[in-house]
């Protein structure tokens, strides 16, 4: 199976992959509101289509779980939401995640 090398565009092509700067600062967003609360600064969104099926930030700290990672707590919420296994599968290669300090 093909590795995603971001300096490879081939292989990124082959894999779906592309920047786009919308979805990562929707990334950032949740890693800005999560510095906010005093969480690490990373932040995720979980992408299908180009719709974010999901958001959310670290949140380590207010739960004292510490899985509670951006990519964990972003999964979780589609779970929550009940969100059709088909409407997320194949969303694997649109995880964005961010983080700035
Ligand atoms: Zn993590």
């Amino acid at each position: 199976m093909a590795e995603a090398d971001d300096d490879d565009p081939d292989a990124a092509a082959a894999l779906n992959l592309k920047y786009d700067d919308t979805l990562m600062q929707a990334a950032f967003s949740e890693a800005r509101t999560a510095l906010e609360a005093g969480e690490v600064p990373i932040g995720c969104v979980l992408v299908k289509d180009n719709i974010v099926v999901a958001a959310a930030g670290n949140d380590v700290n207010r739960t004292k779980n510490p899985t509670a990672h951006a990519e964990i707590v972003c999964v979780n919420k589609i779970f929550e939401q009940r969100t059709p296994v088909e409407e997320v599968s194949g969303a694997r290669n649109n995880l964005v995640l961010s983080h700035f300090n």
